[in-house]
């Protein structure tokens, strides 16, 4: 019989009521250390004063009105984003699977108002991963996220990670777009080197074509800038945001130059829920705290740190792990051992990690996570790996 709840994950047999800061707690007490952070979500970390105190304050004010008429909070976090990035416009979504439909209609129909209708191919990479829209499998290609869901959403051309040739090859008057995560997530922590961002914003400026960076799971100051991209000192033309913005409120963002949402007149999209007060009044208040220099230094500074200690863990278990990769604290430890079977004996040793592909463990702490929880992570994922060598 099939499950009450549909089932379409494997679920570990953990289950948290409470969280504080880097912390998670099971009914009984027992308190892990939180790697995961919801998938690089809880950026603030469980429960912080600030986003609780935004959220309540809000919540006993208005919870929802439609976009039909202004919302002043809404208004406020398009302000500070287009303050703080390369964008002139901002729209709400409630996940980064909308973000990435949104980025998608938005190129597209940006060359059907430059009278280029047929300008419709987006170019993407091996490995991204983009959302579980139809948009979203569609530009993300893999087999294990399309099989079986097709007929996909045609126009979409997928090159290898890394393949300059290839990209080369594959530009023609039909493309609209290319979409890129400026570092992989899902696809194990892959950071693109900087010269090869820049290599693609002139290889777009030379021919025209929008760049489209999806951030949804590297921004909001998990590298230690604001969004990745900005180490590279290149701008998108279009960016997906969402996972940290809302620090575990559902909100998500499309930030545009003026030039490339000018397809996106009155009536041509929209949202029941996108940048309702209520992830709006937290979103400002994430934004609020992360964009601060001093904030955003200490996520460089501990992502240092975090790597340090990482590496000489790496070095003492060679056969548990090969090499760490990332930027700040978004980390990946490359695996020798299976990356699942280091994730789940990491629960025996109550810290909370997530496999990737590539045989790869994330680490997405909390960007508030101390030094001496850094210390703790790293000494038991020492002790994860003890008792997988012990096994
Ligand atoms: C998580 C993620 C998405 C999809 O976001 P949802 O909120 O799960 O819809 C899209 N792109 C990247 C890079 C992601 O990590």
């Amino acid at each position: 019989m099939i499950p009450t709840l549909l089932p379409t994950y494997a679920r570990a047999p953990l289950s948290f009521v409470k969280g504080e800061g880097s912390w998670l707690i099971e009914a009984d007490g027992r308190r892990f250390l939180d790697l995961a952070a919801g998938i690089a979500v809880t950026a603030l970390g469980h429960a912080h004063p600030k986003l609780v105190k935004a959220l309540t304050d809000q919540a006993e004010a208005l919870w929802h009105v439609s976009n039909l008429y202004q919302i002043p909070q809404q208004q406020a976090l398009a302000d500070k984003l287009t303050e703080h990035t390369f964008a002139d416009t901002v729209f709400f979504t409630n996940s980064g699977t909308e973000a990435c439909e949104l980025a998608v209609k938005m190129a597209r129909k940006y060359w059907d108002a430059q009278g280029q209708p047929a300008r419709s191919e987006i170019i993407a990479f091996t490995g991204s991963f983009h959302g579980r829209s139809s948009a979203g499998i569609a530009a993300a290609g893999s087999d294990k996220m399309t099989k079986g869901f097709g007929p996909l959403l045609p126009g979409f051309t997928h090159l290898e990670f890394g393949d300059h040739d290839a990209l080369t090859a594959a530009l023609s008057d039909n493309i609209a777009a290319i979409i890129i995560e400026p570092v992989q997530g899902e696809g194990g922590i892959r950071p693109v080197p900087d010269q090869c961002l820049k290599g693609l914003r002139d290889l777009c400026d030379t021919h025209g074509i929008l760049l489209i960076f999806d951030e949804v799971q590297c921004g909001v100051a998990r590298t230690g800038k604001l969004f990745a991209h900005e180490w590279a000192g290149v701008a998108p033309d279009i960016m997906m945001v969402a996972k940290g913005i809302g620090g575990g409120f559902p909100i998500g963002a499309v930030l545009a130059t003026e030039e490339a949402a000018s397809g996106m007149t009155l009536g041509t999209h929209g949202s029941t829920y996108g940048g309702n007060p209520l992830g709006c009044a937290v979103g400002c208040a994430v934004v609020d705290h992360v964009a601060d220099p001093a904030f955003l230094a200490e996520v460089a500074r501990k992502g240092g740190l975090m790597r340090q200690k990482l590496e000489g863990l790496v070095a003492s278990h060679p056969d548990i792990f090969e090499s760490v990769r990332g930027s700040g604290l978004m980390l990946g430890l490359k695996c020798v051992a299976p990356n699942v079977d280091v994730v789940q004996a990491g629960y025996d040793q109550n810290v909370l990690t997530v496999p990737a592909a590539d045989n790869v463990v994330r680490l997405l702490p909390a960007l508030t996570i101390t030094d001496d929880e850094i210390a703790q992570a790293v000494d038991r994922l020492e002790a994860t790996a003890s008792a997988l060598e012990a096994a």
